[in-house]
């Protein structure tokens, strides 16, 4: 008989701010959730976008969360047999996966600007007609997409790989599927709720897809329980396992928590920061009474 390996699950804050009640709500689930199945948790810092992280960051989101009460037996400040637990010490990893798409044919160069992709697919983008998502980003277009030959994108790329974004192509009209830990089934369809989606970008750095499922893969994540504001990142994810010949993990994504107004925290001007609550006194305990009864989107 062959047994499940052990419930690896993993907090990836990125160090672009000080960490606020969403992210500890849904890191407590995580904690929890890996906890009551016996098995480790892992950090994973993700400060892969320079324009957008700060060092100074990075300290204190450890700080902040220690100080909540999560406990990761993995990371970048405790070491751990699957490091390093830093994407920006991770290249090699994330290279290797780009020139194998490259190598299947599966991405192509795109030369369009974010501006280009905007303008063609037009704004603004809501749920189709009888589908409950709208998509996330505006659907590429196509404009670089190289066609199809006899069925298979051209193989082997001998362009560059630097100075240009490279898109993953994703299959047309395709139905894809996966049952959430939380939501249960949820389906979504290419080129409605997403099209080619970025995975290279054109300053020579890995985009957040393809660093996610490289590295939820080579830190043997069995779950991974996040946001629900990134499902339909999952289903880009998914595809990437699968061109990349690796096992997805599960998925359990988290109601998104609101302020009084229904507004998402990460949306707020001033996310309500776990630092804040503690500079006015409060304790963690009382914070995490607070999601019992806090607004919540799902
Ligand atoms: N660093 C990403 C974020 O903070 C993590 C997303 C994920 O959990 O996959 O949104």
């Amino acid at each position: 008989m062959v047994s499940d390996p052990p419930y690896r699950g993993r907090l990836a804050p990125s160090p672009t701010g000080y960490p606020h009640l969403g992210h500890a709500r849904t890191f407590w689930t995580a904690q929890q959730r890996a906890q009551a199945a016996g098995g480790a948790l892992v950090l994973r810092n993700e400060d892969l976008d320079a324009a957008r992280i700060r060092a100074d960051f990075t300290a204190a989101m450890l700080e902040d969360l220690r100080w909540f009460g999560l406990n990761w037996q993995e990371g970048p400040d405790v070491g751990g047999p699957y490091g390093p637990y830093n994407q920006s010490e991770r290249r090699t990893h994330y290279v290797a996966a780009i020139e194998q798409l490259r190598a299947s044919g599966a991405v192509y160069s795109c030369r369009c600007s974010r501006r280009d992709v905007h303008e063609a697919a037009g704004a603004p983008h809501e749920a189709p007609p009888g589908e409950a998502w709208a998509p996330d980003e505006p659907l590429y277009p196509g404009t670089c997409r190289p066609p199809l030959r006899d069925g298979l994108a051209p193989g082997a790329s001998l362009e560059p790989r630097a100075g240009t974004n490279w898109r993953f192509r994703v299959p047309d009209g395709a139905v894809l599927a996966f049952t959430d830990g939380r939501y249960g089934p949820q389906t979504a369809t290419t080129g409605v709720h997403f099209g080619d989606f970025i995975v290279w970008r054109k300053d020579d750095m890995p985009a957040y897809q393809l660093a996610c499922v490289v590295d939820d893969a080579a830190m043997r994540i069995t779950e991974v329980v996040r946001g629900a504001d990134l499902l339909l990142s999952t289903f880009r994810q998914l595809l990437l396992y699968h061109a990349l010949g690796l096992t997805p993990p599960a998925f359990f994504h988290c109601p998104l928590v609101t302020d009084d107004h229904g507004v998402r925290l990460a949306k707020r001007h001033d996310p309500l920061s776990l630092r804040a609550f503690r500079a006015a006194g409060r304790t963690p305990e009382e914070i995490r009474q607070q999601f019992l009864t806090a607004g919540r989107a799902d």
